[in-house]
């Protein structure tokens, strides 16, 4: 298991929740434009926002949006570790930075001491375009490459005593992308930070997503995770809460679940499962609904729901835990399904 560090209030690793993170696309400096967008964030599910930290005016905006921002923030920075220890000194919750592009040895302990000195974690890591040359030579643009080289970056600070590392090893390629962070998992204890790197956008860019970061969630590999997705902050929040729900990582959700329907559906099944969807998008709590198409298999198949319905030509049957409690017409059903639903809420 990975060690447990803290962001701002917030705990990474060591088995806690796992964290969604998205970036702000506007310049850090627009402090009300910044600050809309971590709200945004926020409101959909986001627990930390990362700000790109490009130069003076961006840093000094800092102060201000944490004072302001109501989740944890992480200021993202190149090469220029003036701009590290000026967020850092800002009160930012934690720094995402390349040791080995910073400005040499003083740079690093400059920065070093300074996260230390405010007991301020910092993301290191490795993507597929930053790999030293020694780790190419000698493993090629490989799993192990990106994974020696995130470790390599964790050394630069471990060597000035900084021990509040989160660790990435991010590629566009999916598999080199989850060997990569299984090989990290075995090789250290650090809260790693998971994500597919430029996973472009639309469905593509989701199922790239979906798909590295899942596979990894599902082995127990990631404490935080970003989608990264070409679109927007509220695209990636959302995409993360869905992979978190759809793994099983996140229960608190109402879980839908429907039959593909076939010949033997008399009623619109497809157009209720949306409607129960949408209905209960905002529940909190583990409840299982399911939505089958008809009463031949659907009161089996969805027997391990907590409250379901099964659809026939003149009426469909309800069933809660799995027995039928009562048939109500097609045209109610989503009423009907609504009400044992919230039943079922108030009671567990
Ligand atoms: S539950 Fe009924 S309608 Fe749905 S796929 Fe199965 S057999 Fe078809």
């Amino acid at each position: 298991m990975s060690k447990k560090i803290f962001v701002g209030g917030l705990a990474m690793g060591g088995g806690s929740r796992v964290s969604v993170q998205t970036m702000t696309t506007v310049k850090t400096e627009y402090v009300s434009a910044v600050m809309a967008e971590i709200n945004s964030a926020v409101s959909l599910g986001a627990d930390i926002v990362r700000l790109a930290v490009r130069d003076e005016r961006d840093a000094a905006a800092l102060r201000e949006l944490v004072a302001l921002s109501p989740c944890p923030l992480v200021a993202d920075i190149h090469f220029d570790y003036h701009l590290a220890i000026k967020s850092v000194e800002s009160g930012v919750h934690k720094v995402r930075l390349n040791p080995g592009n910073i400005g040499g040895e003083r740079a690093i302990k400059a920065v070093s001491d300074c996260l230390k000195a405010n007991g301020t974690p910092v993301r290191v890591g490795s993507n597929s375009g930053s790999i030293e040359k020694e780790f190419l030579e000698k493993y090629g643009r490989s799993a192990e490459a990106l994974a020696e080289s995130a470790l390599y970056s964790a050394s630069l600070l471990e060597r000035f005593g900084v021990q509040n590392i989160v660790l990435s090893a991010k590629a566009s390629d999916v598999a080199t992308t989850v060997r990569a962070y299984e090989l990290l998992s075995e090789r250290c204890d650090y809260p790693l930070h998971v994500g597919v790197t430029e996973a472009g956008g639309g469905k593509m860019g989701l199922l790239k997503g979906a798909i590295g970061i899942g596979s990894l969630l599902l082995k127990g590999i990631g404490d935080t995770v970003r989608v990264s997705l070409t679109g927007g902050v509220e695209q990636e929040v959302i995409a993360a809460r869905d992979i978190l729900r759809a793994t099983g990582v996140d229960k608190n959700f109402a879980e839908v679940v429907s039959c593909p329907t076939c010949g033997r559906c008399d009623y619109d099944a497809a157009a209720l499962a949306e409607k129960i969807a949408k209905a209960t998008e905002n529940v909190q709590k583990p409840i299982k609904i399911a939505v089958m198409g008809c009463v031949v298999n659907g009161v089996g198949e969805g027997k391990d729901a907590d409250v379901g319905i099964a659809g026939g030509k003149d009426k469909c049957v309800i069933f809660v835990g799995g027995e039928a409690v009562r048939t109500v017409s097609p045209s109610v059903a989503e009423e009907e399904l609504m009400k044992e639903v919230r039943a079922w809420l108030a009671k567990n």
